[in-house]
């Protein structure tokens, strides 16, 4: 491990939540020389393809990895940690009963396999989900719940101690964040859809999403990261996840709204070191102690 090196450790679900949640900062921090490392706990088997995007590609699964891949070196990742787990949509849809989905999966094993991939890459900042996985689904609550234990587990040397007999020790990160977004603009998209006649409890391509229930969600913003000077390698990052480049999700709404009328910036609730009142950091690595 090189001293003084900063790393990050991003813990998403789905080939593209790197990109649509937080590319900017990851593109800011790659720049800043900063190593990030992703983990993507599915395939995203579930998300939507159109024929000609599945050219060349015997699977969805096989197509967005490829998307993953493109986008990891658009971004400039140092690596990316596939879990190959399935796609489990969201709920009440048929893929929630697959065996190989993450929500079916053995939650400590989940939890095991980042606690290894901690215990390798040393980050001093951990990224995720917040609690309610942005909008709601299950792969992305289920991410955040394993990264949260293995923050901590991370540290425990009798937690997951095969690793610690096949050489890693056990490691503490500093911060961890999770993505979140302005409800602000939220509610305003809630109140211009009713406006326009739509329901927004019902939204999304399979009416499965409640923006007004998303509105009263508790994720308050600890962090503001500015991002701008990356909005190119945003696109980029965007234009290689060009199957689902067409869904609008309410956390992708808000931000598009965000970056409007307030400026280019990723937002983050700070879940440890808890917060204790002062004003917003616009740094991530604020206060980290470098190194190992
Ligand atoms: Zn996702």
């Amino acid at each position: 491990m090189v001293e003084q090196e900063k790393r990050m450790l991003v813990v998403m679900a789905h080939p593209d939540d790197e990109t649509f949640g937080m590319a900017g900062t990851i593109a800011r921090y790659v720049d800043e020389g900063v190593k990030v490392h992703l983990i993507c706990t599915t395939n995203g088997d579930v998300g939507a393809a159109a024929p000609e995007m599945m050219q060349g590609y015997s699977s969805v699964a096989e197509m967005r990895l490829a998307e993953l891949a493109c986008a990891a070196e658009t971004l400039g990742l140092a690596e990316v940690y596939t879990f190959g787990y399935r796609d489990s949509g969201m709920p009440g849809m048929p893929d929630n009963e697959h065996p190989d989905c993450l929500v079916a999966a053995d939650p400590d094993v989940v939890v095991g396999k980042i606690v290894k991939v901690i215990r390798e890459v040393h980050p001093q900042v951990v990224v995720t989900f917040d609690p309610y996985g942005g909008y709601g689904h299950p792969d992305h609550i289920a991410t955040h719940q394993a990264a949260v234990k293995a923050f901590d587990a991370a540290a425990n040397p009798n937690a997951y101690p095969e690793q610690i007999v096949a050489g890693l020790r056990a490691y503490r990160p500093q911060k961890l964040y999770f993505t979140t977004f302005d409800k602000t603009w939220l509610r305003f998209a809630v109140w211009l859809f009713s406006l326009m006649g739509h329901d927004p409890e019902r939204m999304g391509r399979n009416k499965d999403i409640n923006m007004r229930e998303i509105t009263g969600w508790e994720t308050p913003i600890h962090a503001r990261v500015k991002t701008g000077p990356y909005r190119q390698i945003v696109q980029q990052a965007r234009e290689c996840h060009a199957s689902q480049l067409g869904g609008l999700s309410p956390t992708r709404l808000s931000r598009m709204l965000s970056h409007l009328f307030s400026g280019v910036q990723e937002c983050y609730m700070r879940a440890c070191p808890s917060v204790n009142g002062g004003g917003p950091e616009h740094d991530l690595f604020d206060g980290v102690v470098p190194g190992d």
